[in-house]
Parts: C-alpha cells; sequence; structure tokens
C-alpha cells in the first residue's frame, strides 16, 4: 500500500549546487510526515521534486504506479491533479474570489481561474463550499482572495489542495509566514481533513515541535541527505 516511493534521487541545480544527494523515501497512503531539518537542508527542493515542479537530475520516483520523472505533460498532468500542493506563500489568485479559487483545485489547473465559472457543476460548488465551511470560512466564500489575512488565505490554500481529491498532499513550510495561533489552525485543518480522507502527507516544518505534535513520522533532512526518518518519540535533540 505505498502510494510514492522515491529511489536515489538527486538533485544538483544549474550553478553546481547538490541540493539532494542520495535520497530515498516511502509513503504508505494516509501517512502524515512532516520533513524537518535547517534552512537549506533540500526540503522544499525534495518537495518539489515529487511534483516535478523542478526536475530531478537522477533517480526515479514512482507515484501510484507510475514514474514521474519519466512522465510526458498529458501524464503529469494527471499524476498533479492527484497531488494536491500548499505553499509558504498560498499562491491564490488573488483577484478571484475565495470560491473560484477552490474551484480552481476541483476543476484543474488548466485555463483561468476567471474561466472555472463556466465550467462547474453545482455539486463541485457544494463541495468546496463545505470545505471552506470545514475550516471555518463561510463568511468569506464571496470575498476576494486578496481581502483575506495571511491565516485565511492558507485555510483556502487548504481547500484547494483538498478540493482536488488527492492521495497526496505536499505542504511546502505551510505555517512559515504565519502567527502561532493561525499556525494551529491551519495546521489542525491540514491534519484533520487528511486523516478523515486517508490522504497521504509530506509537509516541511521548520520548527521540531510543531513537527512532533502532528506527526507520527518525521522525516529530519540534513545537507541534502536524510538523517533521520522514524517515529517521532525517537528523534533526538541533536536532529
Ligand atoms: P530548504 O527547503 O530545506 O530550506 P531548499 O530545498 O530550498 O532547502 O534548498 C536546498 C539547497 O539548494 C540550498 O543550498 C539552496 O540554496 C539551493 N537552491 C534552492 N533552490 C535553488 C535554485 N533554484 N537554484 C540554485 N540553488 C538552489
Ligand atoms: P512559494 O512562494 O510558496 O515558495 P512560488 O511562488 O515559488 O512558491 O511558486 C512555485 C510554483 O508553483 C510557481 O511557479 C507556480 O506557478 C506554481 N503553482 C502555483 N500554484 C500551484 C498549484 N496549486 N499547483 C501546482 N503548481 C502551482
Amino acid at each position: 500500500n505505498s502510494i510514492l516511493k522515491v529511489t536515489n534521487l538527486v538533485k544538483r541545480y544549474n550553478g553546481g549546487t547538490l541540493a539532494l544527494k542520495d535520497i530515498n523515501l516511502e509513503v504508505k497512503k494516509g501517512e502524515f510526515i512532516a520533513v524537518i531539518g535547517p534552512s537549506g537542508a533540500g526540503k522544499s527542493t525534495l518537495l518539489r521534486s515529487i511534483n516535478r515542479l523542478i526536475e530531478p537530475t537522477e533517480g526515479s520516483i514512482e507515484f501510484l504506479d507510475q514514474r514521474i520523472e519519466k512522465a510526458n505533460k498529458s501524464e503529469l498532468r494527471k499524476i498533479r491533479s492527484k497531488m494536491g500542493m500548499i505553499f509558504q506563500h498560498y499562491n491564490l489568485i488573488y483577484r478571484s474570489s475565495v470560491l473560484e479559487n477552490v474551484l480552481h483545485g476541483r476543476l484543474g489547473y488548466m485555463g483561468s481561474v476567471a474561466g472555472v465559472f463556466n465550467r462547474y457543476k453545482e455539486e463541485d460548488k457544494q463541495e468546496a463550499i463545505m470545505l471552506l465551511e470545514k475550516v471555518g470560512l463561510e463568511a468569506e466564500i464571496y470575498k476576494r482572495a486578496d481581502e483575506l489575512s495571511g491565516g485565511q488565505k492558507q485555510r483556502v490554500g487548504v481547500c484547494r489542495a483538498l478540493a482536488q481529491n488527492p492521495e497526496l498532499i505536499l505542504a511546502d513550510e505551510p505555517i512559515a509566514s504565519l502567527d502561532p495561533k493561525s499556525s494551529a489552525v491551519v495546521m489542525d485543518a491540514i491534519y484533520k481533513n487528511c486523516k478523515e480522507q486517508g490522504i497521504a502527507c509530506l509537509v516541511n516544518l521548520h520548527q521540531v515541535d510543531v513537527a512532533k505534535r502532528y506527526a507520527t513520522r518525521i522525516v529530519a533532512v540534513k545537507a541534502g541527505t536524510i538523517v533521520f526518518d522514524g517515529q517521532a518519540s525517537e528523534l533526538t535533540e541533536e536532529m
């Protein structure tokens, strides 16, 4: 029941930085995993290699029995539709409404966000509204995304990812720009929904205490190498 298998992954950026050295990682269905490590360790490079926002240099990435690093454009689009992304800086379409942003996740990222209003069905809209209500955004549904606070924007980001009905959520420092209270609300929303729906999650976090609070499995990355992969309770101080 493994949904993701990363084997001997290497990433060397143009210019020479060896950001990932030899990463091996297997993720099972519904597993919630925190990826920790200092700034520059390679956490973001790892997540972005998995959905091929960046091209891996070497190695293989298998997701639901498909080889991501070999996928062509249309295969990649299909693969990505099963992977929800959550970004540190939200990456919402700020001229559009909260609802349109979530529908964009539901209907796929082809075409403009404004275009979603010609394509959605009533059930898509109801699903989007249900997700927004679950994270406490029922009063924000028709607001423009740029009217929201940071914590609210990230909750929209979470709903957009969930609206894809993904098998995997990749969250790259989702709370790094938020205050502690909003951070807890956002992490709770990610965790609860993933658990409820059996969605696996890889979440990059730089705070070890937050990682331990949510994840039973922790992967620690240092200088492009996985230095720990195991139970949160076994993580020692020097990681
Ligand atoms: P983290 O997410 O753990 O902070 P990153 O994956 O962002 O780490 O970065 C890993 C290493 O790769 C760092 O040394 C960083 O400077 C380098 N790096 C990241 N992005 C690029 C890029 N686009 N071009 C060149 N080097 C990069
Ligand atoms: P951050 O500011 O959070 O580090 P970036 O601004 O570097 O993120 O954006 C990373 C890339 O991901 C951008 O090129 C953007 O076009 C792309 N992107 C934005 N939203 C999504 C999404 N929902 N799914 C896939 N890719 C996306």
